[in-house]
Protein backbone atom coordinates (compact mmCIF):
# COMPACT_ATOMS: atom_id res chain seq x y z
CA UNK A 1 0.00 0.00 0.00
CA UNK A 2 1.62 3.27 -0.98
CA UNK A 3 1.65 6.32 0.78
CA UNK A 4 0.57 8.31 -1.56
CA UNK A 5 -3.00 8.14 -3.42
CA UNK A 6 -2.04 7.49 -7.05
CA UNK A 7 -4.27 7.71 -9.77
CA UNK A 8 -3.91 6.51 -13.94
CA UNK A 9 -3.66 8.67 -16.31
CA UNK A 10 -4.30 8.50 -19.74
CA UNK A 11 -1.53 10.58 -21.86
CA UNK A 12 -3.27 12.86 -24.75
CA UNK A 13 -0.22 12.38 -27.02
CA UNK A 14 0.53 9.17 -26.81
CA UNK A 15 -2.09 7.15 -25.45
CA UNK A 16 -0.26 5.51 -22.95
CA UNK A 17 -0.92 5.39 -19.38
CA UNK A 18 0.98 6.17 -16.33
CA UNK A 19 0.49 6.41 -12.81
CA UNK A 20 0.60 10.12 -11.05
CA UNK A 21 0.27 11.24 -7.78
CA UNK A 22 -3.33 12.23 -7.02
CA UNK A 23 -2.11 15.61 -4.97
CA UNK A 24 -0.93 16.35 -8.36
CA UNK A 25 -3.88 15.75 -10.46
CA UNK A 26 -6.11 19.09 -10.14
CA UNK A 27 -8.25 20.56 -12.15
CA UNK A 28 -7.04 23.43 -14.29
CA UNK A 29 -3.27 22.11 -13.62
CA UNK A 30 -1.08 20.01 -15.94
CA UNK A 31 0.10 16.81 -15.74
CA UNK A 32 3.62 15.21 -17.48
CA UNK A 33 4.07 12.35 -19.43
CA UNK A 34 7.09 10.41 -18.93
CA UNK A 35 6.10 8.15 -21.67
CA UNK A 36 6.43 11.20 -24.23
CA UNK A 37 7.74 13.98 -22.25
CA UNK A 38 5.14 16.13 -22.78
CA UNK A 39 2.53 18.65 -20.65
CA UNK A 40 -0.73 18.36 -20.80
CA UNK A 41 -3.42 20.93 -19.91
CA UNK A 42 -5.80 18.58 -16.94
CA UNK A 43 -8.76 20.70 -18.74
CA UNK A 44 -12.27 19.89 -16.84
CA UNK A 45 -13.85 20.61 -19.89
CA UNK A 46 -12.68 16.97 -21.47
CA UNK A 47 -14.01 14.06 -20.67
CA UNK A 48 -11.44 11.67 -20.50
CA UNK A 49 -9.74 14.32 -18.34
CA UNK A 50 -12.64 14.78 -15.91
CA UNK A 51 -12.51 11.41 -15.31
CA UNK A 52 -8.79 11.31 -14.47
CA UNK A 53 -9.83 14.01 -11.83
CA UNK A 54 -12.66 12.38 -10.40
CA UNK A 55 -10.53 9.53 -9.76
CA UNK A 56 -7.76 11.67 -8.70
CA UNK A 57 -10.22 13.39 -5.95
CA UNK A 58 -12.05 10.14 -4.97
CA UNK A 59 -8.07 8.67 -4.39
CA UNK A 60 -6.84 11.37 -2.07
CA UNK A 61 -10.58 11.35 -0.01
CA UNK A 62 -9.74 7.48 0.53
CA UNK A 63 -6.06 8.59 1.45
CA UNK A 64 -7.55 11.47 4.01
CA UNK A 65 -9.71 8.46 5.44
CA UNK A 66 -7.31 6.23 5.91
CA UNK A 67 -5.21 8.61 7.74
CA UNK A 68 -8.40 9.77 9.64
CA UNK A 69 -9.22 5.89 10.28
CA UNK A 70 -5.30 5.67 11.99
CA UNK A 71 -5.52 8.52 13.78
CA UNK A 72 -8.26 7.57 15.19
CA UNK A 73 -7.13 4.07 16.39
CA UNK A 74 -3.83 6.06 17.66
CA UNK A 75 -6.39 7.87 19.92
CA UNK A 76 -8.06 5.01 20.83
CA UNK A 77 -6.76 3.51 24.14
CA UNK A 78 -5.24 -0.01 23.56
CA UNK A 79 -7.25 -2.70 23.69
CA UNK A 80 -7.30 -3.99 27.61
CA UNK A 81 -6.89 -7.85 27.86
CA UNK A 82 -9.66 -9.29 29.71
CA UNK A 83 -8.79 -9.94 33.28
CA UNK A 84 -10.86 -12.53 34.92
CA UNK A 85 -11.55 -11.29 38.68
CA UNK A 86 -10.98 -14.60 39.80
CA UNK A 87 -7.17 -14.55 38.19
CA UNK A 88 -5.67 -13.76 41.70
CA UNK A 89 -7.09 -16.79 43.19
CA UNK A 90 -6.58 -19.29 40.67
CA UNK A 91 -2.92 -17.85 40.78
CA UNK A 92 -2.82 -18.09 44.46
CA UNK A 93 -3.99 -21.91 44.06
CA UNK A 94 -1.59 -22.57 41.00
CA UNK A 95 1.23 -21.13 43.56
CA UNK A 96 0.12 -23.48 46.41
CA UNK A 97 0.00 -26.43 44.30
CA UNK A 98 3.14 -26.24 43.01
CA UNK A 99 4.29 -25.05 46.52
CA UNK A 100 2.49 -28.64 47.34
CA UNK A 101 4.89 -30.48 44.75
CA UNK A 102 7.96 -28.72 45.87
CA UNK A 103 6.98 -30.32 49.25
CA UNK A 104 6.72 -33.73 48.09
CA UNK A 105 9.95 -33.27 46.02
CA UNK A 106 11.48 -32.10 49.39
CA UNK A 107 10.34 -34.81 51.96
CA UNK A 108 7.46 -36.58 50.77
CA UNK A 109 6.58 -37.84 54.03
CA UNK A 110 5.90 -34.73 55.03
CA UNK A 111 3.60 -33.61 52.60
CA UNK A 112 0.51 -34.11 54.67
CA UNK A 113 2.37 -32.35 57.51
CA UNK A 114 2.92 -29.29 55.50
CA UNK A 115 -0.23 -29.06 54.44
CA UNK A 116 -1.45 -28.69 57.69
CA UNK A 117 1.42 -26.24 59.28
CA UNK A 118 -0.09 -24.14 55.73
CA UNK A 119 -3.83 -24.36 57.38
CA UNK A 120 -2.30 -23.40 60.39
ZN1 LIG B 1 2.56 10.75 -23.46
Amino acid sequence: MSLNALVDVNCPHCQKQFVENAKLIRAGGSAWCPECEQLFALDETNEAIRKVLDAAKAARRRRKDRLNDLKQRWADPPPQAATPADTPRTLTEVLSVLDALLLRLDDGKDLVKAKDDKAA
